[in-house]
């Protein structure tokens, strides 16, 4: 089946009332993925200066949660005192984390500070030392370790993001199925398409309209040849292989009416399997309510105390009352299953900026990722672009613009693709 959009509940996200709100505490990394959105420029930000930012995300960004991001936030020196900070203000840290420093005592420590919860990026493109053969399922067993050390703790959501490129597109089964095998402990996938510039077919030109060189940015290269991987590709890759699931929540893109650029849907499950998903109406309840009664939306739901009281919304929701019909048979065929805990587990996919012919990028409409530079809210993903240029590029086909530019002054973008 397709994805409808108007089988899925826009997610009532916007600039100023938005669930999450990036904050970016280091440039500085310890490792190198090759879809890093980031380079060292600066180095880590003093913490008055973090703080400032915690504060205007609470003034103009109405929170959640603070993704609190980088580079690798953990290797900044004053980690427990951002952390704490942020929780002191009403607000849940999360930490974006390739969690190469933590250990068991770290995570104590930064649980203490108030920490809620931790989004682990963990794929097989990130030249990890000693495991730069193994494949995505490969992975699995570094994820496992991290999921393992986060559960002894407790108390703490656990998300684990990864890039997907079109050479790892087809093993997003085999994390979704180690995702279903922990959903005791797991709380979100996250699979994000790898999206990059390649410079021998694309020129790019800044807001005065003057030519700039996009191969200085980390999410450029000279050669890419193969075709991206889109959202709905990424849904049907997982459809395909579990039945059960159904994403909810969508976001649109700021260019293209047809285009996915946030699909997320939250399965009901045990560990013997998923028996299904919440469906639209259930997501706008869960979002309403989290706004009428907290005054914020919701992006990390956290454990929920009783799954199975979900369930009484099933008259008004087709999708969950699937799911409720599934676990009811279930626990006829093994009545001691009526027993077993129910657990939530979000599956998420996001399609990164995408340059369309007229040089926009269709980005990701109500960005959830957006950060502060220069006192003003930027989408995340583009902020070196700011940091290099003082602000967004345009970028086009080499071969589109080269017949133009020699008929215009060189080096400028002509007036019929500004
Ligand atoms: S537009 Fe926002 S949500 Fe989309 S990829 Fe960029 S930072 Fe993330």
């Amino acid at each position: 089946m397709a994805l409808e959009k108007r089988d899925l509940y826009r997610f009532p996200w916007s600039k100023n009332d938005n669930p999450i709100a990036w904050l970016e505490v280091t440039d500085i990394c310890n490792l190198q993925c090759e879809g890093c959105y980031r380079q060292r420029l600066t180095g880590h930000k003093p913490l008055e200066e973090i703080k400032e930012e915690i504060l205007f995300f609470k003034r103009w960004r109405n929170p959640d949660n603070v993704s609190i991001a980088g580079g690798e936030p953990l290797v900044h020196p004053q980690i427990l005192d951002i952390v704490a900070f942020i929780a002191e203000n009403g607000i849940k840290p999360i930490l974006l984390t390739n969690a190469l420093t933590l250990t068991p005592e770290f995570l104590h420590e930064l649980k203490r500070a108030g920490l809620a919860g931790f989004t682990f990026h963990i794929d097989s493109h990130q030249g990890r030392r000693g495991w730069e053969n193994r494949n995505e399922a490969g992975h699995n067993e570094l994820r496992q370790h991290y999921a393992d050390m986060v559960a002894v703790e407790g108390g703490l959501i656990t998300v684990f993001n990864s890039t997907v490129y079109p050479s790892t597109f087809h093993e997003i089964p085999e994390v979704v199925r180690w995702g279903q095998a922990n959903v005791d402990r797991v709380h979100g996938l996250v699979f994000i398409t790898y999206r990059v510039l390649a410079t021998d077919v694309n020129v790019a030109f800044d807001s005065e309209s003057a030519q700039v060189d996009p191969g200085q940015l980390s999410y450029s290269t000279e050669h890419f040849s193969e075709d991206f991987v889109t959202s709905p590709e990424v849904y049907r890759m997982i459809k395909d292989r579990f039945p059960e699931y159904e994403p909810s929540g969508y976001l649109g893109g700021t260019v293209r009416h047809d285009s996915v650029k946030w699909l997320a849907g939250a399965m009901i499950g045990s560990k013997h399997g998923f028996y299904g998903a919440i469906g639209k109406k259930t997501m706008e309840l869960a979002q309403i309510g989290h706004h009428l009664f907290n005054g914020t939306y919701l992006a990390y739901p956290g454990e929920l105390s009783s799954v199975r009281a979900v369930f009484l919304l099933s008259p008004w929701d087709g999708t969950l009352r699937q799911a409720a019909r599934r676990w009811l048979a279930d626990v006829v065929r093994h009545p001691r299953r009526l027993f077993d805990r129910l657990w939530v587990q979000t599956i998420g996919i996001i399609q990164a900026p995408d340059v369309q012919p007229d040089g926009l990028a269709d980005m990701c409409d109500s960005c959830p990722d957006m950060t502060v530079w220069n006192g003003t809210l930027i989408n995340s993903c583009r902020m070196d672009e700011y940091r290099l240029f003082g602000g967004l590029l345009r970028a086009y086909e080499r071969s589109d613009m080269e017949s133009a530019l020699t008929a215009s002054s060189p080096g400028r973008v002509p007036e019929q693709a500004r």
